[in-house]
């Protein structure tokens, strides 16, 4: 579990006393310098690194920042809000030391999240992890609840002896086909070998749909150890990848056209180690509490699809048809609603029950999507929401009207169309707080400005190797 609490100056309880034993154990281990990583509004992984000795100041005062990356676009321009993108003002990192791992990709280096605090050692309104952590307590506190999460990964591998910007994929062979499986044999060998170092718990690992695509899905965690080890999962990939020669695109759309990749969720609530989407008296045993939960997702996809899918070239991966969930339904291991539920297997509902929430890319902070769908769930929670009918096969085939019978509704099928939904949401505004709501605001209408009057593939290329 992580800890909750927030950083303060001088090292969280406990932590400064760890860390010189913690500095020896690195440097016998030849870990020369330590990757301090948080993910900006934009989705984009910032770093900045120590060298080991540095540690145990790092633990006590942080690492300086500045705050301008929260309005960071992904092309690494800047937009402003009342609070945010000046020059000014510096921000401390702060290491969650439970979540320091040596890097098994990268010899010679750590790995640690951060949380960024202010000089004066307040919370940072515009901090995701800090957003997340906080959005865990409450539901903790207000509906004695602890959450599972999962991230699901997927990348394309591309080669990487070809003209910079270029996709050309490092595998033939068909979707899911064992001729890809054997083709990077070496590669994803050894990538599992280094998350296992990582000790992260692999599920499974396989090729995928589109053109040199892969999955890997991990065992879930509480919802911040969750998105903390999405970000370790792809810094992974990455460099293992790069030490065969290959790169990889996290990006939602690698081409304009075909299928993307995804970023799906997977979430469920528990009270007392038991898990509420199994056992109890709603469909497919979701208690009403669960059932609730799910409504206040489904309720707020619209506005949540600002967050989950924050790139313009999100939009070419969220597409009917595609197993991308464009349509705001839910439905039993049904791929084209954007809820899945996951019951798993007879005898097995206990541990497994969860569901999946698949209108979410990469380009996504992990951070903020987990923290705004868990807000969202709270808010059906708080409003014993009923969950609508369920829906089976591809909500595509629906007319308009049937879709209106049905309550199925389609998905912002753009950015600003996004932007105009989330603004329009008072709940998740509220739970980001103003500074964070209004940055998500105009960094997610800078990247709309930036793609103006591109074409698709234009689109793609541009964010093709920017997550
Ligand atoms: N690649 C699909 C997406 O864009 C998901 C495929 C799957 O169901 O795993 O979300
Ligand atoms: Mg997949």
């Amino acid at each position: 579990m992580t800890t909750l609490a927030d950083p303060v100056p001088g090292g969280r309880p406990g932590e400064l006393e760890r860390a010189a034993p913690l500095t020896a154990e690195l440097t016998a281990r030849g870990v020369h310098g330590i990757v301090l990583a948080y993910v900006d509004t934009a989705g984009v992984t910032r770093v900045k690194a120590i060298p080991t000795a540095r540690l145990e100041a790092a633990v006590a005062w942080g690492v300086g920042m500045s705050p301008v990356f929260d309005t960071f676009l992904s092309d690494d321009s800047i937009v402003t809000t009342d609070v945010l993108g000046s020059p000014d003002g510096d921000l401390r990192l702060h290491p969650d030391l439970d979540r320091l791992v040596v890097l098994a990709g990268q010899p010679g280096w750590a790995w640690a999240p951060v949380d960024r605090i202010t000089q004066e050692g307040g919370r940072h309104p515009g901090c995701g992890r800090t957003f997340l952590r906080r959005t865990v307590a409450r539901a903790a506190a207000e509906h004695g609840l602890a959450l599972k999460a999962a991230v699901e990964v997927e990348w394309a591998f591309g080669r990487g002896d070809v003209p910079d910007g270029e996709f050309v994929p490092a595998v033939s062979g068909p979707a899911y086909g064992a001729v890809r499986q054997v083709e990077l044999s070496d590669c994803t060998a050894d990538l599992l070998a280094a998350l296992a170092a990582q000790g992260v718990d692999v599920d499974q690992i396989h090729p995928e749909y589109a053109a040199g695509q892969f999955e890997v899905s991990v065992g879930a965690l509480d919802p911040v150890a969750a998105a903390d080890r999405s970000v370790l999962v792809r810094q992974t990939i990455r460099a293992v990848a790069r030490r065969h020669g290959l790169r990889v695109s996290f990006a939602p759309a690698v081409l304009a056209e075909g299928v993307g990749n995804g970023g799906h969720l997977h979430l469920s609530c528990w009270r007392d180690g038991v898990n509420l989407h199994a056992g109890g008296d709603g469909r497919y045993g979701m208690t009403a509490e669960a059932e609730s939960f799910a409504a206040g997702v489904l309720a707020h996809l619209p506005a949540l699809t600002a967050v989950t899918a924050p790139s313009p070239a999100s939009y070419l991966r969220l597409r009917p048809s595609r197993w991308a969930g464009v349509f705001a339904a839910w439905g039993r291991e049904t791929r084209e609603a954007a809820l899945r539920m996951v019951t798993g297997s007879t005898g097995h509902q206990a541990q497994e029950s969860n569901m999946e929430v698949k209108p979410v890319d990469l380009a996504a902070s992990p951070y903020l999507a987990l923290g705004c769908v868990i807000a969202a769930g709270l808010d059906g929670l708080a409003a014993s929401l009923p969950l609508p009918e369920e829906i089976t096969g591809d909500p595509a085939r629906y007319g308009p009207d049937e879709a209106a019978a049905l309550g199925v509704r389609r998905l912002p099928v753009s950015l600003p169309e996004a932007v105009e939904e989330f603004r329009a949401d008072a709940v998740l505004r509220a739970a980001l707080g103003p500074v964070l709501a209004d940055a998500v605001t105009a960094v997610r209408l800078g990247e709309a400005e930036a793609v103006a009057g591109m074409d698709d593939a234009r689109v793609a290329s541009a964010y093709r190797w920017r997550y």
